[in-house]
Parts: C-alpha cells; structure tokens; sequence
C-alpha cells in the first residue's frame, strides 16, 4: 500500500479525525520569516492555490496581479446556491483532513472564524454487485469526514481569503503565452493585453500545460513537460438531483467494500448531499471521478445524461428515481474549457520534485497536482501556495 492510498484508507476510517461542531481559530500555519524579495508576481489562475498565494502575497505587502481566464475565481471550488435551501458544492464539497486545516489556511489569529462543521458520518450504506442491492451499514462506524452544515468550500474562500485581494483579481484572463527569455517575464491574454513581473506562479490545472494551451519561450525544460505529461487527470462529473421522496441510502457504492476502497477505475458513488444539513429536501448526488467517470462526462447532452443516470437508479431502485425525480444540476468539470477533467492521479509520487520545481527562478508551479501529502484536495492545493510564496520571498 502507497503512502497516498494509507492517507486515503485512514480518512475513509476516520482515523485521527476528532469530532467538532465548529471551527474556532487555533494556530498559523506557517511561522513568520524574513522577506528578501521586493519586485512584482504574477499569480496565474485564481482556483484554491491562486487565491492562496495572492493571500499570502497580500499578507506580506507585495506586489502583484491575479491573472484568471474564466469570469469567475474559485476554479474547482464553486457553488450554487438557487437549486435547494442549501448550498451546494459544485466541485470540492468534503474536508480531506482535521478541519482546523480551515484555521491553519487563514493563518491569522485576529480572524475570528466560525464556521460550523458536520462530522459526515453516514449510518446506510448500500452496495449494488451482481445486479442486487446488498447492505453493509456495520461498514459505516469507521466511516468518517467532515463537511461545511450550511456553506461551502467555495464560501470559506469568499469570507476569508477573498477580502484582502480581491481587487488584485483579473477575471477572464487567459494567459496563453509567458515568455521568460528576459529579465523580467511577459504574459500576454487570448486578447493580446501584457503583463510583466519578476516571478510567476502559475496554478493552472494539469490539463491545461498537457494541451499546450500556454506557450512558454522558450519551452519548458523537457524533465518537467515529461513529468507534467506523465500525471493523468481523468473526468470528474457531479450531479445533483432533487427527488420527492427518500428511496435511498447514504451512501450507494458498486461493487464491494473492497473495490470501493480501491477505486482501481476511478471512483463512482451516489450520497446524500441533505445529509445533516438544515433541509427537508431530498437530494441526492453523484460523484465519479477516474476512468469511470468517463461513462458520464462523454454522454453529449444534459438530457440523455440525466436520462441515463435515472435509469441506472431505477434499475436499482425498481423505478423510484423516475417517479420522484424533481429536478437536477450537472458540472462537467471535464467540459469546463480551464479545467478539462478532475485532478491529478499519480501513479508514482517521485515524479512531484520534477513537477513542482522552479525553473529558472522565475516560473513556479502551484495547486493540487504539487502537494506531496495532501494532492487532489482544496487544502492541498494552497498549502502547495504558501510554500511557493514563501520559497519565492525567502530569495
Ligand atoms: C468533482 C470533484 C470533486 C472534488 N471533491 C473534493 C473534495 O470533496 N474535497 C477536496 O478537498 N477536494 C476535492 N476536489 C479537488 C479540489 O477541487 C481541487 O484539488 C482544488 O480545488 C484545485 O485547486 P487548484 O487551485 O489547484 O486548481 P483549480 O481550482 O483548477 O484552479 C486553477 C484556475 O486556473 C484557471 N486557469 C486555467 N487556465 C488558465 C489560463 N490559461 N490563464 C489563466 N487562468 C487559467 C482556471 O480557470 C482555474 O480557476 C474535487 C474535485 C473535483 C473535480
């Protein structure tokens, strides 16, 4: 067993994970240290990593500019907050860790947060294998997350490390070309407009350096194109869907216990997405992200997607699905145009030194891909932040 899949397997088990309804300020993140670096960064895209490292840059008085291609910030953290009395997260939804990591990313301690938590701790579990429903609810008591009660991901980024930089965000910026043959490094937008700085970091998806969608001049060393190209970032797909009634479970995986651990082709599960929450709709969701997720994300409209997803539950739940469906809403986050799949899934760890390093003192790398411990999730993504900051400040 890999270090990732042990750290996968413990959260699952809710090992190290203490229960807390809400999340007072505990400590900083990163000690203070000395600033030897004065000139301007350059932060392209604003997902997690981009809007944590502008946080960090705000922090320490430097200049700079957050450079986003969509129209919004947030990247894989969204919301949306008209499909029930609660808001739902688009993207990231679950806390991967000890939810002080929320007070660890504020990392101020005149910031007085409290946001409440709920321990996701669901009591059914159903398994559909061999074209029945079978239950394993004992499987659920080392079952053990914790998600936002009444906000979101995205929320958290909105109150807290927003404010302080949010006039620093340049929204539908793509960046598609850095050229950093000279002394300082120019980056020009699909509409030719140019920025210069002394050092970027650029926290765009994996995808996006896959397809070349930026030109760098000159290229990037060929060690780091092979290691950018060498990650996969698979589909990923969530849908939520409104029904009159609850016919099901907490949690419905397929297979068995054993394949949902394992998630070989990638992982597919319906949830409860009302669970504990302050509502008495009924919403369930699908989340599938891997090679799996492809049997979603490559179904070409929204009708025949949610056609499709209602007869996969009403095959297993003879015929509920379509008598009580209401309504629903699908992100594609393969379809969206900056993004193009899930996040990263590594095969082999060593690669994330070749990945994530500098290159010539100018270029830095940050987001989910270039966590060592925590890839794939939103706090991962701007811790991967702050290191870089203070790497690029330290001089
Ligand atoms: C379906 C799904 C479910 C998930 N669930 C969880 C979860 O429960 N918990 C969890 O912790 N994590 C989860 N994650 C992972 C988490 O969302 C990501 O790890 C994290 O949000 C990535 O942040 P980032 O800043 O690295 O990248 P992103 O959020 O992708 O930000 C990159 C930004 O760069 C912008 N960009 C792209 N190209 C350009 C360009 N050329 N110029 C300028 N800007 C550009 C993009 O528009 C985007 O805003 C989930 C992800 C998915 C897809």
């Amino acid at each position: 067993m890999t270090r990732k899949e042990f750290i996968r397997v413990c959260s699952l088990f809710g090992i190290g994970v203490p229960l807390i309804s809400s999340c007072g300020f505990t400590h900083s993140l990163y000690e203070d240290f000395e600033v030897n670096f004065s000139g301007k960064v350059i932060v392209v895209g604003a997902g997690a990593a981009g809007l944590a490292a502008g946080y960090m840059l705000a922090r320490h008085n430097i200049d700079f500019e957050i450079l986003e291609a969509a129209s919004v910030y947030g990247g894989r953290i969204k919301a949306k907050t008209d499909f029930a009395d609660f808001p739902i997260d688009l993207g990231a939804e679950w806390i991967h860790d000890d939810p002080s990591i929320l007070a660890r990313l504020i990392s101020d301690e005149s910031v007085q947060a409290n946001i409440e938590i709920i321990k996701y701790s669901p009591e059914s579990l159903y398994f559909w294998k061999n074209d029945k429903l079978v239950k394993r609810n004992f499987f659920v008591r080392f079952y053990g997350e914790h998600k936002f009660k009444n906000t979101t991901w995205y929320d958290f980024f909105d109150t807290y490390i927003v404010p302080p930089i949010k006039d620093k965000i340049r929204l539908n910026s793509p960046i598609n070309e850095i050229n950093y043959s000279g002394g300082k490094v120019s980056m020009k937008t699909l509409e030719g407009q140019v920025y210069e700085a002394d050092r970027v970091i650029i926290t765009v998806p994996l995808t996006i350096l896959q397809n070349e969608y930026i030109n760098f001049i000159p290229s990037l060393p060929s060690e780091k194109m092979d290691a950018i190209n060498e990650v996969p970032m698979p589909d990923g797909i969530k849908v939520f869907i409104e029904f009159s009634e609850k016919f099901y479970p907490d949690i419905l995986g397929f297979d068995g216990v054993l394949d949902f651990l394992s998630a070989a082709d990638g992982d597919r599960l319906y949830y409860d997405a009302a669970f504990r929450k302050d509502t008495d709709k009924n919403i369930l969701a699908l989340f599938s992200v891997g090679d799996i997720a492809s049997t979603y994300t490559d179904i070409e409209t929204e009708e025949a997607l949610i056609e499709y997803i209602l007869n996969e539950l009403d095959e297993i739940f003879d015929g509920q699905a379509s008598q009580f469906y209401v309504q629903h809403a699908i992100q594609n986050w393969s379809k969206e145009p900056f993004i193009g799949g899930s996040y990263s899934h590594f095969d082999d760890y060593s690669i994330q030194e070749t990945l994530g390093a500098p290159v010539e003192n100018k270029l830095y790398f940050a987001g989910e891909a270039y966590h060592p411990e925590n890839s794939s999730t939103v706090h991962g993504a701007a811790e991967s932040a702050y290191t870089v900051v203070e790497e690029i400040l330290k001089g």
